[in-house]
């Protein structure tokens, strides 16, 4: 059943048994980088396939984005933004159908699929309204008669590579960004997830050629370690956008860092939230079920650490015990399902072996852990009681598990929080002001995300999304990320006629 649903969806987005995984303005016919397979992680049942890039295919597409480059950096930046707009409405009008894809090949349930693609609709109207606020400062010269401010210009072409988990939302906060900033991009998403990517670039392409435009985006499907480094390597990608695990963002940071092209990095979370005794146990329940349980504990804002003040504790306990029995964990595209499945079997895998650590390390299993007797990567969310010393506390396993720990006073429990390499997301819930302004003061939270009576994950794209030490620094989405897709200039103009120079210095013959 679940097959027959996605069949008609994937004919909807312009999707084929066989599919080109290569698009440089026009998509490549047949790609020279080999057959992936794109499978539905509920049942494992192939979806379609996509002939992969190979290096010459890439060569074609940054080519393209290049030259494409040259001509869409000189058209106004509102013009670029018009286009965007229709894009937006494409999305609009293929939201349902985009939803259910990636619940289907990413495993989300529906109502976070949409989200996705809402998501994606947020951001092109966000990226309309910023085409025409494109702004730089104008500054006070010390010099008479000159006049200095600064400009921003186009960067070139933006190289964004993302992650399973969201297969559409983070490449829209770049792209959609970077094009009314007057970037061509080319998308490099996860081999897990190539036919959201081949149906949004079909969306895009689309609008793209009813405006007389073709390459402004385009898309290489194939490995990391070919067309992944490849694009690293390249110099004409001047910024380099990375979504995915530490592990990949230390060598983004090291191949495009050596030639010095610039990179945003959005890497690994490992969120944790503090409840104080004076919080409103209904409020962090229903925040921690969706935080920690949501796209099976597969988003980089999951809770993957709650800490709870020893007053709390033991109710807060007792009643996600009794939440998490209660969580529905089957088909995604069933609205009574809140737990999809994990992406693979190696996802599985990973969450097993960190069970095993959990329990060597002195961590207590309170509830589930078992992968379900079922076709597909289904598995039971878990709570562990933990101590905060132990080594598995440190590294983010891509699960649904959530470790339950007790402390004494908020300074004890700020220290705990911060014991982590990454620096992602954060929350506490309170009912004191002067608890909630500790963790949000200086000597707080120490993540580029920190939220209050709300959990870690489902950020809105007005903020500026990103994470500090091991997540990587980068900024995406709203405020001003976009200054990160183009380039400063600082303009000095003397209309004075004479020839003074800056700090008072006289140079005479
Ligand atoms: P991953 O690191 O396995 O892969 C991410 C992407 O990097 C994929 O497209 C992959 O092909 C590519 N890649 C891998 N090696 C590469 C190389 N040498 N050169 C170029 N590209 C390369 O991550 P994943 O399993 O797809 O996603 C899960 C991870 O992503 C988690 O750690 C999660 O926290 C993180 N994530 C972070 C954010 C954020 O905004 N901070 C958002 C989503 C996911």
């Amino acid at each position: 059943m679940l097959l027959s649903t996605g069949e008609d969806v994937l004919d909807r987005l312009g999707i084929r048994k066989v599919n080109s995984g290569a698009c440089a303005g026009d998509w490549i016919p047949v790609p020279s980088g080999g057959e992936l397979i794109s499978s539905n992680p509920s049942g494992e049942s192939p979806l379609a396939a996509v002939r992969m890039a190979g290096e010459d295919d890439y060569e074609q597409v940054a080519a393209n984005a290049w030259e494409t480059f040259q001509r869409w950096r000189l058209l106004p930046a509102p013009k670029r933004g018009e286009i965007i707009r229709q894009i937006g409405d494409e999305l609009r009008r293929n939201k349902d159908d985009l939803g259910r894809l990636v619940a289907l090949e990413n495993g989300k349930i529906l109502a976070e699929g949409r989200g996705e693609v809402q998501e994606m609709i947020d951001i092109a109207d966000f990226a309309v309204g910023l085409s025409r606020q494109l702004y730089g400062l104008s500054m006070q010269s010390e010099r008479p008669g000159h006049r200095m401010y600064e400009q921003w210009h186009p960067l070139g072409v933006c190289g964004v590579i993302s992650a399973f988990n969201f297969p559409v939302a983070v490449w829209s906060w770049n792209a959609l960004i970077a094009a009314v900033c007057g970037d061509t991009v080319v998308w490099k998403p996860s081999s897990q997830t190539p036919l959201t990517a081949i149906a949004v670039q079909n969306i895009c392409n689309r609008v793209l050629e009813a405006n007389g435009w073709k390459g402004v985006f385009s898309v290489v499907i194939g490995r990391g370690s070919t067309v992944g480094e490849r694009m690293l390597e390249d110099r004409r990608m001047a910024v380099i956008s990375a979504t995915g695990s530490c592990a990949m963002g230390y060598r983004v940071a090291e191949v495009v860092g050596r030639r010095l092209g610039k990179t945003i990095l959005e890497l690994g979370g490992n969120n944790a939230v503090i409840v104080m005794d004076d919080a409103d146990p209904e409020l962090v329940v229903r925040a921690v079920l969706f935080g920690a349980v949501g796209t099976a504990g597969q988003r980089c804002t999951s809770i993957r650490r709650l800490l709870l003040q020893k007053g709390i504790a033991r109710e807060i306990e007792r009643r996600l015990v009794r939440a998490y029995g209660q969580i529905r964990i089957g088909d995604p595209l069933d609205p009574a399902t809140l737990m999809g499945p994990l992406i693979n079997q190696a996802a599985v895998d990973e969450m097993m072996s960190g069970l095993d650590e959990i329990r060597r390390q002195g961590g207590e299993i309170l509830y589930g852990g078992r992968r379900l007797s079922r076709p597909g990567y289904f598995v039971e969310p878990v709570l562990a009681r933990a101590q905060p010393s132990m080594p598995v506390l440190q590294r983010e396993i891509f699960a649904p598990i959530l470790y339950l720990m007790e402390f004494d006073q908020l300074d004890q429990a700020i220290a705990w929080h911060n014991d982590v390499p990454q620096g992602l997301g954060s929350a506490m819930f309170t009912s004191s002001l002067r608890s909630a302004e500790t963790f949000l003061s200086a000597r707080g939270s120490d993540c580029g995300i920190a939220n209050i009576n709300i959990g870690t994950s489902g950020a809105e794209i007005g903020g500026a999304f990103g994470g500090e030490k091991d997540t990587g620094g980068g900024r995406e989405a709203g405020s001003d990320a976009w200054k990160s897709y183009m380039r400063r200039q600082t303009v000095t103009v003397n209309w004075s006629g004479e020839l003074p120079l800056a700090q008072g210095i006289a140079f005479e013959l």
